[in-house]
């Protein structure tokens, strides 16, 4: 079956992590227990997951002119993801996340640069594309540049996606150029203001969200699993019954995993379930990286 090719506009992060057992009061400066640095942002974690899964991903964003910028695209192309489309920002800095881990709490200072500071240029391979294929995007980077993203993949015959993370309230114009909505349990209630438990929970917020031109939506219910909704039908996926370590990237290796499923040509449904099987892996292992698992690995959790 052709594999179709999944545009991935979103960010990249450099997330450095402190594991400290205090947080420093003000004047105060203190020893961290231990330090990582590892590469993150929705859009990059999506686009691993992905790429983890063999499908054909070309990711749209942005680095600053720094070591850091020069480190994420020796990376990418270390991995074997095309860097071509990473817009190299001379003026500003990678996008960077400072996290503070004390006790398997994280606090965690963002700073976006080059994620807010890229501009229209990064949308120009969606210009040129070949109908048939994927659009993705999340709201890590500017979201003007993702409406426009959604118009034109919608425009050139691409099926668009929208993980509408983090959440934000005024997406009516951004709804009706969205085949499939992707949000967890806090996303939709910041957006509809019901926090979904159940199915008629799920079929409620849908009902408000399809007056403003939504068609599909799919929300993660956490250790309670996925509900799909459309105009015809409703799906719900039980979870997995797993000991979680650490659901972080949980959500990512969901995205990631029910696009490269659905540009593979599969149902929708078997989309639904290889995704849910997906974020349980995530939820086995400790850290981003390791929460994408290959091909194998994802069916191994379904058996
Ligand atoms: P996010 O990370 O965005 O908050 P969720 O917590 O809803 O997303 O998790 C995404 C998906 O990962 C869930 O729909 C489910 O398939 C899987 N998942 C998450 N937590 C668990 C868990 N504790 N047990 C089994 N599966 C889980």
């Amino acid at each position: 079956m052709g594999e179709r090719e999944i545009y991935v506009l979103g960010s990249i992060n450099v997330d450095l992590m402190f594991t400290v057992d205090n947080i420093p009061q003000a004047g105060e400066t203190l020893h961290g227990l231990d330090y990582l640095e590892n590469l993150g942002g929705k859009g990059l974690n999506q686009v691993r997951a992905m790429h983890e899964l063999g499908a054909k991903v070309v990711m749209l964003g942005a680095v600053g002119g720094d070591a850091m910028g020069e480190k994420v695209l020796a990376s990418l192309r270390g991995w074997g993801i095309s860097d071509n489309y990473i817009e190299v920002m001379s003026h500003v800095a990678t996008g960077l996340a400072c996290i503070i881990r004390m006790r398997a709490e994280n606090r965690i200072i963002l700073h976006a640069g080059a994620n807010f500071a890229m501009t229209e240029k990064v949308l120009s391979p969606l210009l040129a594309v070949k109908p048939g294929g994927f659009f993705l995007a999340q709201l890590e980077v500017p979201y003007s540049l993702v409406l426009m993203g959604m118009k034109v993949a919608k425009t050139n015959g691409l099926t668009t996606i929208l993980n509408l993370a983090p959440a934000r309230l005024d997406v009516q114009d951004i709804l009706p150029y969205v085949d499939y909505l992707i949000v967890n349990q806090r996303e939709l209630e910041l957006l509809t203001t019901i926090y979904p438990r159940e199915e008629v929970d799920v079929q409620l917020a849908f009902t408000q969200l399809r007056q403003l031109g939504l068609q599909r939506l799919v929300v993660t219910l956490g250790a309670g699993g996925v509900l799909y909704v459309d105009a015809y039908q409703t799906i719900f996926v039980p979870s997995y019954r797993i000991d979680a370590v650490d659901t972080t990237g949980a959500g990512d290796a969901f995205v990631g995993a029910f696009v490269a499923t659905l540009a593979q040509g599969s149902s929708m449904k078997d989309a639904l379930y290889f995704a849910n099987a997906a974020g349980a892996y995530a939820c086995l292992h400790v850290g981003v990286e390791q929460a994408m698992g290959k091909r194998e690995d994802i069916k191994a959790v379904m058996k």
